[in-house]
């Protein structure tokens, strides 16, 4: 590896591999090490057998690298391992839902590459107060009776929140950047149904339970650029879907396509510090997986760590003082991300291929910022290749302030309440699991989409201060919900070295 490459990219996760396929495909020779052994980052498929033949400590220990513990499991985990549970199923870490089917920047991508990963729909559902609502595949299909009435009796258009970004120019949706999810309904005048409704679609975008702090101007931002498109275009615009075979796949395919024109990805490889002389990037220096340390030299490096612990690879003070407290204040938002392995499913057949949301699971208090809100999904209803047969998995999310994250009574209560509702909602659900998981993650999305850091107000692709330097990953200048938004901001970072635009940012 000491030949001088175009790029270093350090992480292996969708920021890396986006920005890696995309200079790649251009001609350059990019490098790409990740100190894991696949491909991925946070967007990570387990098979249950792996966890079942490797044991609780290395599932322990994988978590832990991903920025998430287990924070309970039924039975113990011991016993998961030991009577091979999780043997037939996938699991994703954690809930892995990708917006709009991977028809946004996923699908941009990988149309450029020439590469295709099927991904499964889903539509959404709302379940407030007891009641479930279907709502309708985005610009086709009818709306639920009840919601109909309900925007008829205050005259407004149920997607009027999305079509209303029609046409508004790059100034005005970076200055709704910072009006927040809640002032933004409140001017539209809706009432209590379509505004949990909304709140619930804000909260699945950013995985913020304030709505205070939802950027409505980030959500208005994607429907203009990615949701008015498809549209547009003619096909179905589903709100999420998942990965066939496991999210896993997607990286996977990125990856080979990568390799295929030419780029090199060393896995198993910890980067310790990004090389610099005289304001510079010279490469990386690296400890290989038989332990030894090498160097290699590079024109840019790529850094796709989360951008605050940018300053373990590089000093801080070789960036501007301003960018340094601005990055070390920036703040992200974890979640629980449970899993529950049915024997028989007690969900009605009309949810059961719906990703259904719910405004509050635990209620506010002195213990959380806001409400919690919950998302579930059958997920082997929608790719049945994640389950054994006869057998269900049931994933969902709960966001959680990473402040709450770290606390093991807030999330103890959380941990408790979400059977509990699952049962009211379902009952007998109890009865049909086989197992329950409970990872706990304090980093699912590295830097929240709130009014004072969404969008613009993110960092930008080029580091300031250090030639050569560049951010991608969820953390750097990118937009969409999590995954999407890495993978953007890996388009973003790819233009900015190559120095012109591509026309899938
Ligand atoms: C439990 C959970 C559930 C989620 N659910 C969803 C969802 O439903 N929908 C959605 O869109 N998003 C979801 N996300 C978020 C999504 O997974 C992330 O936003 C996205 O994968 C981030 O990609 P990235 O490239 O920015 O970072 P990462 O995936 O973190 O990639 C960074 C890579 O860098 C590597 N690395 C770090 N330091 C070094 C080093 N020193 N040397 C070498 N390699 C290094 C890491 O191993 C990693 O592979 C979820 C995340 C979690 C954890």
């Amino acid at each position: 590896m000491d030949d001088r490459y175009d790029v270093v990219i350090i992480g292996a996760g969708i920021g890396g591999l986006a920005a890696a396929g995309v200079l790649s495909k251009e001609g350059r020779k990019v490098l790409v090490l990740d100190r894991e052994d696949r491909p991925g980052g946070r967007a990570l498929s387990i098979e249950g057998s792996e966890v079942s033949e490797r044991g609780s400590d290395w599932y322990r220990d994988v978590l832990g690298r991903h920025y998430c513990y287990l924070a309970d499991s039924r039975p113990d985990i011991e016993s998961v391992v030991s009577e091979r549970l999780l043997d037939g199923y996938t699991l994703d870490l954690g809930y892995h839902g990708v917006g709009c089917a991977g028809l946004g920047y996923f699908g941009r991508l990988t149309e450029y590459l020439g590469i295709e990963v099927e991904v499964n729909p889903c539509d959404t559902g709302l379940y407030y107060a007891g009641e479930f609502y279907r709502e309708p595949t985005l610009g086709k299909g009818k709306l639920d009776d009840r919601i109909y009435e309900a925007c008829k009796r205050t005259g407004i258009k149920y997607w009027s929140f999305i079509t209303s970004a029609f046409g508004k120019t790059p100034q005005e949706l970076a200055e709704l950047e910072q009006v927040s999810l809640y002032d933004y309904c409140k001017d539209l005048g809706v009432d209590d149904l379509i505004w949990q409704s909304y709140r619930c679609l804000g909260t699945l975008f950013t995985t913020i339970n304030n709505p205070h702090d939802i950027s409505a101007g980030e959500i208005i931002r994607f429907a203009t650029n990615i949701m008015m498109p498809i549209i547009a275009s003619g096909k179905p615009l589903h709100v999420g879907g998942f990965a066939v075979g496991g999210i896993g796949n997607w990286s996977a395919a990125v990856a080979a396509e990568v390799e295929r024109l030419g780029g090199d990805i060393e896995l198993g490889v910890e980067v310790k510090r990004v090389v610099t002389a005289g304001g510079e990037v010279e490469g990386v220096e690296m400890v290989m997986p038989t332990g030894e340390t090498a160097r290699v030299a590079a024109h840019a490096v790529v850094s796709t760590v989360p951008i605050q612990e940018t300053f373990e690879l590089v000093p801080a003070e070789d960036f501007p003082a301003e960018f340094v407290s601005r990055v070390r204040s920036l703040y992200g938002y974890g979640s629980l991300a449970p899993y529950f392995g049915l024997n028989e499913l007690p969900i009605p057949e009309e949810q059961a291929e719906l990703l259904v949301k719910t405004p509050v699971v635990v209620e506010a208090g002195d213990d959380y910022d806001y409400d919690v809100y919950m998302c579930w999904n059958v997920q082997s209803a929608i790719d049945p290749s994640c389950a054994p047969p006869g057998k269900h998995l049931v994933t969902a999310y709960l966001p959680l302030t990473e402040e709450e994250s770290h606390d093991r009574r807030k999330v103890a209560k959380v941990v408790e309440a979400v059977p509990e509702f699952l049962e009211r909602a379902y009952p007998g659900f109890s009865e049909c699991v086989d197992w329950a998981l409970y990872p706990m993650c304090w980093k699912l999305e590295g830097v929240a989409k709130s009014i004072s850091q969404a969008g613009t107000l993110k960092p930008e692709v080029e580091a300031p201060g250090l030639a050569g330097l560049y951010f991608a990953g969820d953390t750097a200048r990118g937009f969409g919900v999590a995954m999407d938004c890495a993978c953007s901001s890996g388009i973003n970072c790819a233009a900015a070295i190559l120095g012109r635009t591509l026309g899938i940012e």
